[in-house]
Protein backbone atom coordinates (compact mmCIF):
# COMPACT_ATOMS: atom_id res chain seq x y z
CA UNK A 1 0.00 0.00 0.00
CA UNK A 2 0.70 3.55 -0.90
CA UNK A 3 0.80 6.10 1.65
CA UNK A 4 0.94 10.03 1.08
CA UNK A 5 4.23 10.74 3.67
CA UNK A 6 6.89 9.03 5.11
CA UNK A 7 9.45 8.70 8.46
CA UNK A 8 12.81 7.79 8.37
CA UNK A 9 14.64 7.49 11.36
CA UNK A 10 18.13 7.64 11.67
CA UNK A 11 20.00 4.97 13.43
CA UNK A 12 23.62 7.11 13.15
CA UNK A 13 21.88 9.98 14.61
CA UNK A 14 20.80 8.00 17.43
CA UNK A 15 23.90 6.30 18.41
CA UNK A 16 25.64 9.73 18.56
CA UNK A 17 22.75 11.05 20.94
CA UNK A 18 23.93 8.20 23.20
CA UNK A 19 27.63 8.49 22.88
CA UNK A 20 26.93 12.01 24.09
CA UNK A 21 24.76 11.34 26.65
CA UNK A 22 27.10 8.52 27.93
CA UNK A 23 29.84 11.25 28.31
CA UNK A 24 27.39 13.11 30.74
CA UNK A 25 27.08 10.50 33.29
CA UNK A 26 28.99 7.48 35.40
CA UNK A 27 30.17 4.64 33.62
CA UNK A 28 28.28 1.79 35.64
CA UNK A 29 25.08 4.37 34.89
CA UNK A 30 22.83 2.37 32.88
CA UNK A 31 20.69 4.62 30.24
CA UNK A 32 17.03 3.39 29.94
CA UNK A 33 15.24 4.04 26.64
CA UNK A 34 11.76 5.46 27.29
CA UNK A 35 9.65 4.79 24.43
CA UNK A 36 6.10 5.84 25.50
CA UNK A 37 3.82 7.49 22.60
CA UNK A 38 5.44 5.04 20.08
CA UNK A 39 8.71 5.93 21.07
CA UNK A 40 7.66 9.65 20.63
CA UNK A 41 6.59 9.24 17.27
CA UNK A 42 9.59 7.49 15.75
CA UNK A 43 7.96 3.93 15.79
CA UNK A 44 8.61 1.49 18.84
CA UNK A 45 9.62 -1.74 16.59
CA UNK A 46 12.22 0.52 14.64
CA UNK A 47 13.36 2.00 17.69
CA UNK A 48 13.64 -0.95 19.73
CA UNK A 49 15.73 -2.12 16.82
CA UNK A 50 18.11 1.17 16.95
CA UNK A 51 18.61 0.98 20.48
CA UNK A 52 19.63 -2.20 20.75
CA UNK A 53 21.92 -2.24 18.26
CA UNK A 54 23.43 1.29 20.21
CA UNK A 55 23.94 -1.10 23.21
CA UNK A 56 20.37 -0.18 24.72
CA UNK A 57 19.41 -3.04 27.01
CA UNK A 58 16.26 -1.41 29.04
CA UNK A 59 13.26 -0.08 27.77
CA UNK A 60 10.31 1.80 29.81
CA UNK A 61 7.07 2.36 28.40
CA UNK A 62 3.99 4.24 29.97
CA UNK A 63 1.43 1.11 29.40
CA UNK A 64 1.54 -3.09 29.24
CA UNK A 65 0.63 -2.77 25.48
CA UNK A 66 3.96 -0.80 24.80
CA UNK A 67 5.54 -2.97 26.33
CA UNK A 68 4.24 -5.76 24.50
CA UNK A 69 5.28 -4.27 21.23
CA UNK A 70 9.34 -3.88 22.66
CA UNK A 71 8.76 -7.81 23.92
CA UNK A 72 8.34 -8.53 20.59
CA UNK A 73 10.94 -6.47 18.95
CA UNK A 74 13.47 -7.03 21.04
CA UNK A 75 16.53 -9.47 20.22
CA UNK A 76 18.66 -8.99 23.13
CA UNK A 77 18.09 -9.86 26.74
CA UNK A 78 16.87 -6.06 27.27
CA UNK A 79 14.47 -5.49 30.14
CA UNK A 80 11.41 -3.80 29.83
CA UNK A 81 9.10 -1.52 32.52
CA UNK A 82 6.08 -0.31 32.40
CA UNK A 83 5.95 3.65 34.39
CA UNK A 84 2.28 3.81 34.01
CA UNK A 85 -1.27 2.02 32.82
CA UNK A 86 -2.11 -1.50 33.49
CA UNK A 87 -4.84 -3.60 33.89
CA UNK A 88 -5.12 -6.28 36.74
CA UNK A 89 -5.88 -9.24 34.72
CA UNK A 90 -2.43 -8.85 32.26
CA UNK A 91 -0.68 -8.95 35.55
CA UNK A 92 0.04 -12.68 35.54
CA UNK A 93 0.78 -12.69 31.88
CA UNK A 94 3.01 -9.84 32.93
CA UNK A 95 5.02 -11.63 35.45
CA UNK A 96 5.30 -14.70 33.52
CA UNK A 97 6.61 -12.39 30.30
CA UNK A 98 9.35 -11.25 32.89
CA UNK A 99 7.90 -7.28 32.39
CA UNK A 100 8.74 -5.16 35.15
CA UNK A 101 6.23 -2.55 36.57
CA UNK A 102 5.55 0.04 38.76
CA UNK A 103 3.70 0.15 41.76
CA UNK A 104 2.56 3.55 43.09
CA UNK A 105 -0.28 2.46 45.14
CA UNK A 106 -1.16 0.03 47.88
CA UNK A 107 -4.06 -1.32 45.27
CA UNK A 108 -1.51 -2.57 42.31
CA UNK A 109 1.21 -3.57 45.14
CA UNK A 110 -1.71 -6.40 46.33
CA UNK A 111 -2.73 -6.70 43.33
CA UNK A 112 0.99 -7.46 41.98
CA UNK A 113 1.07 -10.08 45.02
CA UNK A 114 -1.72 -11.46 44.63
CA UNK A 115 -0.91 -12.40 41.27
CA UNK A 116 3.11 -13.26 41.65
CA UNK A 117 1.23 -16.29 44.43
CA UNK A 118 -1.00 -17.27 41.10
CA UNK A 119 2.24 -17.62 39.05
CA UNK A 120 4.15 -18.64 41.16
CA UNK A 121 7.02 -16.26 40.29
CA UNK A 122 7.66 -13.32 41.88
CA UNK A 123 6.35 -9.98 40.05
CA UNK A 124 9.34 -7.57 39.29
CA UNK A 125 8.44 -4.25 40.90
CA UNK A 126 9.41 -0.88 40.96
CA UNK A 127 8.71 1.12 43.71
CA UNK A 128 7.60 4.64 43.41
CA UNK A 129 7.95 7.35 45.19
CA UNK A 130 5.55 10.69 45.76
CA UNK A 131 8.15 13.44 45.69
CA UNK A 132 6.29 16.34 44.61
CA UNK A 133 5.00 15.60 41.24
CA UNK A 134 1.52 14.88 42.42
CA UNK A 135 0.79 12.39 39.96
CA UNK A 136 1.44 8.95 41.42
CA UNK A 137 3.97 7.60 43.78
CA UNK A 138 3.68 6.42 47.45
CA UNK A 139 3.44 9.58 50.43
CA UNK A 140 5.65 9.46 53.57
CA UNK A 141 2.27 8.37 55.50
CA UNK A 142 2.27 5.43 53.72
CA UNK A 143 5.86 4.02 54.97
CA UNK A 144 4.90 2.11 58.02
CA UNK A 145 2.17 0.07 55.72
CA UNK A 146 4.07 -0.47 52.46
CA UNK A 147 7.46 -1.65 55.21
CA UNK A 148 4.90 -3.95 56.66
CA UNK A 149 3.24 -5.50 53.34
CA UNK A 150 7.07 -5.57 51.24
CA UNK A 151 8.57 -7.85 54.80
CA UNK A 152 5.67 -10.03 54.80
CA UNK A 153 5.79 -10.66 50.60
CA UNK A 154 9.26 -10.79 50.33
CA UNK A 155 8.90 -13.96 48.55
CA UNK A 156 6.63 -12.76 45.71
CA UNK A 157 8.39 -9.66 45.55
CA UNK A 158 11.29 -8.91 43.58
CA UNK A 159 12.19 -5.09 44.39
CA UNK A 160 13.80 -4.30 40.75
CA UNK A 161 13.84 -0.37 41.75
CA UNK A 162 13.07 2.55 43.79
CA UNK A 163 12.21 5.72 41.58
CA UNK A 164 10.31 9.35 41.45
CA UNK A 165 9.91 11.52 38.62
CA UNK A 166 10.99 15.88 38.63
CA UNK A 167 8.37 18.30 38.16
CA UNK A 168 9.88 19.61 35.23
CA UNK A 169 13.74 19.96 35.82
CA UNK A 170 13.94 21.56 32.18
CA UNK A 171 13.07 25.22 33.55
CA UNK A 172 14.87 27.08 35.94
CA UNK A 173 11.84 28.14 37.68
CA UNK A 174 10.98 24.66 38.75
CA UNK A 175 14.88 23.98 40.15
CA UNK A 176 13.95 25.09 43.96
CA UNK A 177 10.93 22.92 43.40
CA UNK A 178 13.16 19.80 41.98
CA UNK A 179 15.61 20.10 44.48
CA UNK A 180 12.64 19.78 46.97
CA UNK A 181 12.03 16.51 45.79
CA UNK A 182 15.81 14.88 45.51
CA UNK A 183 15.85 15.78 49.70
CA UNK A 184 12.62 13.93 49.66
CA UNK A 185 13.09 10.90 47.40
CA UNK A 186 16.61 10.32 49.66
CA UNK A 187 14.55 10.80 52.88
CA UNK A 188 11.90 7.98 51.75
CA UNK A 189 14.31 5.72 50.22
CA UNK A 190 16.81 5.63 53.70
CA UNK A 191 13.55 5.17 55.76
CA UNK A 192 12.79 1.93 53.53
CA UNK A 193 16.88 1.33 54.12
CA UNK A 194 16.95 1.54 57.73
CA UNK A 195 14.13 -1.67 57.48
CA UNK A 196 16.27 -3.06 55.92
CA UNK A 197 14.68 -2.97 52.49
CA UNK A 198 16.85 -2.43 49.36
CA UNK A 199 16.47 -2.14 45.86
CA UNK A 200 18.32 -3.32 42.58
CA UNK A 201 18.58 0.31 41.02
CA UNK A 202 17.55 3.25 42.00
CA UNK A 203 16.65 5.24 39.43
CA UNK A 204 14.93 9.35 38.98
CA UNK A 205 16.26 11.16 36.23
CA UNK A 206 14.42 12.00 32.56
CA UNK A 207 16.57 13.77 30.00
CA UNK A 208 16.62 17.17 31.79
CA UNK A 209 17.61 15.88 35.17
CA UNK A 210 19.84 13.90 33.32
CA UNK A 211 21.77 16.66 32.04
CA UNK A 212 21.28 19.59 34.66
CA UNK A 213 21.23 17.47 38.09
CA UNK A 214 24.23 15.30 38.28
CA UNK A 215 23.29 14.36 41.35
CA UNK A 216 20.00 12.27 40.43
CA UNK A 217 22.09 10.18 38.45
CA UNK A 218 22.09 7.26 40.63
CA UNK A 219 21.80 3.26 39.25
CA UNK A 220 20.17 4.15 36.09
CA UNK A 221 18.49 7.30 34.20
CA UNK A 222 15.20 7.07 32.32
CA UNK A 223 16.20 8.70 29.11
CA UNK A 224 12.82 10.06 25.98
CA UNK A 225 13.37 13.17 24.58
CA UNK A 226 17.37 13.94 24.41
CA UNK A 227 17.91 10.40 22.87
CA UNK A 228 15.45 11.63 19.80
CA UNK A 229 17.64 14.63 19.35
CA UNK A 230 16.30 17.12 20.77
CA UNK A 231 16.76 19.39 24.10
CA UNK A 232 14.05 19.23 26.55
CA UNK A 233 13.36 23.02 26.42
CA UNK A 234 15.94 25.39 24.52
CA UNK A 235 16.72 26.60 28.16
CA UNK A 236 17.78 23.48 29.14
CA UNK A 237 20.72 23.52 26.05
CA UNK A 238 21.56 27.38 27.52
CA UNK A 239 22.17 26.24 30.83
CA UNK A 240 24.41 23.35 29.57
CA UNK A 241 25.97 24.76 26.69
CA UNK A 242 29.50 26.20 28.46
CA UNK A 243 30.09 22.69 29.42
CA UNK A 244 30.30 20.97 26.09
CA UNK A 245 33.46 19.63 25.11
CA UNK A 246 33.06 21.84 21.75
CA UNK A 247 31.24 24.86 23.81
CA UNK A 248 28.05 25.89 21.92
CA UNK A 249 28.13 23.23 19.74
CA UNK A 250 24.72 21.45 20.04
CA UNK A 251 25.15 17.58 20.32
CA UNK A 252 22.68 16.22 19.83
CA UNK A 253 21.35 15.23 16.26
CA UNK A 254 17.62 15.01 14.64
CA UNK A 255 16.54 11.53 14.06
CA UNK A 256 13.96 12.03 11.92
CA UNK A 257 13.16 13.31 8.61
CA UNK A 258 9.25 13.48 7.46
CA UNK A 259 9.04 13.49 3.81
CA UNK A 260 6.13 13.36 1.14
CA UNK A 261 5.70 14.79 -2.55
CA UNK A 262 4.15 16.94 -4.69
CA UNK A 263 0.58 15.66 -5.91
CA UNK A 264 -0.67 18.30 -8.37
CA UNK A 265 0.04 21.67 -9.56
CA UNK A 266 -2.17 25.18 -9.32
CA UNK A 267 -2.05 28.51 -10.93
CA UNK A 268 -4.23 31.32 -8.87
CA UNK A 269 -4.44 34.74 -10.32
CA UNK A 270 -3.77 37.77 -8.17
CA UNK A 271 -6.87 38.64 -5.84
CA UNK A 272 -8.42 34.56 -5.75
CA UNK A 273 -8.74 32.94 -2.32
CA UNK A 274 -6.89 29.85 -1.40
CA UNK A 275 -8.37 26.63 -0.19
CA UNK A 276 -11.36 27.23 2.39
CA UNK A 277 -12.52 30.51 3.35
CA UNK A 278 -10.82 33.84 3.49
CA UNK A 279 -7.57 33.13 4.92
CA UNK A 280 -5.41 34.23 2.31
CA UNK A 281 -5.83 36.10 -0.72
CA UNK A 282 -3.35 36.24 -3.60
CA UNK A 283 -1.22 38.92 -3.63
CA UNK A 284 -0.20 38.47 -7.13
CA UNK A 285 -0.42 35.85 -9.38
CA UNK A 286 1.03 32.50 -7.69
CA UNK A 287 2.18 28.76 -8.30
CA UNK A 288 1.42 26.35 -5.83
CA UNK A 289 1.63 22.67 -5.50
CA UNK A 290 -0.11 20.63 -3.82
CA UNK A 291 0.87 18.44 -1.34
CA UNK A 292 -0.64 15.13 0.36
CA UNK A 293 -0.71 15.73 3.40
CA UNK A 294 -2.81 17.25 6.24
CA UNK A 295 -4.12 17.34 9.93
CA UNK A 296 -5.14 13.82 10.00
CA UNK A 297 -1.76 13.29 9.21
CA UNK A 298 -0.19 15.04 12.51
CA UNK A 299 0.44 18.43 10.22
CA UNK A 300 -1.44 20.51 12.33
CA UNK A 301 -4.24 23.05 11.20
CA UNK A 302 -2.20 25.56 13.15
CA UNK A 303 0.37 25.60 10.57
CA UNK A 304 -2.58 27.22 8.36
CA UNK A 305 -0.64 30.36 6.40
CA UNK A 306 2.03 29.54 9.25
CA UNK A 307 4.12 26.17 8.17
CA UNK A 308 6.92 26.08 5.60
CA UNK A 309 8.19 22.97 3.28
CA UNK A 310 11.20 22.16 1.22
CA UNK A 311 11.61 21.86 -2.30
CA UNK A 312 14.78 21.52 -4.18
CA UNK A 313 16.24 22.90 -0.98
CA UNK A 314 14.17 26.16 -0.81
CA UNK A 315 11.61 26.88 1.94
CA UNK A 316 8.06 27.20 0.32
CA UNK A 317 5.16 28.37 2.76
CA UNK A 318 2.07 26.86 3.28
CA UNK A 319 -0.85 29.14 1.78
CA UNK A 320 -4.21 29.10 3.05
CA UNK A 321 -5.79 26.54 5.63
CA UNK A 322 -4.34 22.96 6.51
CA UNK A 323 -7.08 20.70 5.19
CA UNK A 324 -8.06 16.63 6.50
CA UNK A 325 -5.78 15.70 3.86
CA UNK A 326 -3.73 18.09 2.19
CA UNK A 327 -1.98 21.72 1.97
CA UNK A 328 -1.36 23.85 -0.80
CA UNK A 329 2.42 25.60 -0.62
CA UNK A 330 3.99 28.89 -2.77
CA UNK A 331 6.31 27.55 -5.20
CA UNK A 332 6.18 30.59 -7.60
CA UNK A 333 9.78 31.38 -6.82
CA UNK A 334 10.90 28.03 -8.15
CA UNK A 335 11.68 27.17 -11.97
CA UNK A 336 10.75 24.00 -12.92
CA UNK A 337 9.35 21.41 -11.17
CA UNK A 338 7.44 18.16 -11.88
CA UNK A 339 5.01 15.87 -10.35
CA UNK A 340 5.80 13.59 -7.86
CA UNK A 341 8.86 16.00 -6.57
CA UNK A 342 10.03 15.35 -3.04
CA UNK A 343 8.91 17.91 -0.49
CA UNK A 344 10.08 17.85 2.84
CA UNK A 345 8.00 18.72 6.40
CA UNK A 346 10.54 18.11 8.39
CA UNK A 347 14.32 17.60 7.59
CA UNK A 348 17.29 19.13 5.37
CA UNK A 349 17.48 19.74 1.68
CA UNK A 350 20.13 20.89 0.48
CA UNK A 351 21.72 23.49 2.35
CA UNK A 352 17.96 23.93 4.58
CA UNK A 353 16.52 22.71 7.26
CA UNK A 354 13.02 22.82 8.93
CA UNK A 355 13.01 21.57 12.58
CA UNK A 356 10.44 20.34 14.63
CA UNK A 357 11.20 23.18 17.11
CA UNK A 358 10.40 25.86 14.16
CA UNK A 359 7.49 23.40 13.13
CA UNK A 360 6.33 23.17 16.79
CA UNK A 361 6.63 26.74 17.62
CA UNK A 362 4.65 28.10 15.41
CA UNK A 363 1.98 25.47 16.25
CA UNK A 364 2.71 26.30 19.76
CA UNK A 365 3.29 22.91 20.59
CA UNK A 366 6.54 21.63 22.28
CA UNK A 367 8.30 19.13 20.45
CA UNK A 368 6.92 16.46 22.73
CA UNK A 369 3.95 17.11 21.89
CA UNK A 370 4.46 17.20 17.68
CA UNK A 371 6.50 13.78 17.99
CA UNK A 372 3.91 12.16 19.46
CA UNK A 373 1.09 13.06 17.95
CA UNK A 374 2.55 11.44 14.29
CA UNK A 375 0.28 8.78 13.03
CA UNK A 376 1.31 5.19 13.78
CA UNK A 377 0.05 4.35 10.25
CA UNK A 378 3.33 6.85 8.68
CA UNK A 379 5.71 4.14 6.84
CA UNK A 380 9.06 4.69 8.98
CA UNK A 381 12.19 3.21 7.52
CA UNK A 382 15.44 2.94 9.62
CA UNK A 383 18.17 4.66 7.59
CA UNK A 384 21.80 4.92 8.54
C1 LIG B 1 8.50 10.47 29.81
C2 LIG B 1 9.22 10.06 31.04
C3 LIG B 1 10.61 10.09 31.09
C4 LIG B 1 11.47 10.62 29.97
O1 LIG B 1 11.36 12.01 29.88
P1 LIG B 1 12.25 12.87 28.83
O2 LIG B 1 12.07 14.27 29.26
O3 LIG B 1 11.66 12.62 27.48
O4 LIG B 1 13.64 12.36 28.93
C5 LIG B 1 11.21 9.63 32.26
N1 LIG B 1 10.46 9.18 33.30
C6 LIG B 1 9.12 9.14 33.27
C7 LIG B 1 8.37 8.63 34.45
C8 LIG B 1 8.45 9.59 32.14
O5 LIG B 1 7.12 9.56 32.11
Amino acid sequence: MHHTSRLEVSAGAYAQNIEFLRTRIPPTTQISAVVKGNAYGHGITQMVEIAENAGIRHFSTFSSDEARKVNSAKKQESEIMIMGMLYPEELPELIVQDIQFYVFDFCRLELAIQAAKMVGRPAKIHVEVETGFHRTGFENSDLPQLIRILKENEVHLALKGICTHYAGAESSVNHERVRGQIIRFREFKNSLEREEIYFERTHTACSAATLLFPETHADMVRIGIASYGFWPTQETFSLLKHTLEKENQNPLRRLLTWKSEIMSFKKVAKGEFVGYGLSFCAPRDLNLAIVPIGYSHGYGRNLSNQGQVLIQGQFCPVIGTVNMNAIAVDISHLNEYTPGEEVILIGNQGENEITVASFAETSHLVNYEMLSRLPSEIPRKVVD
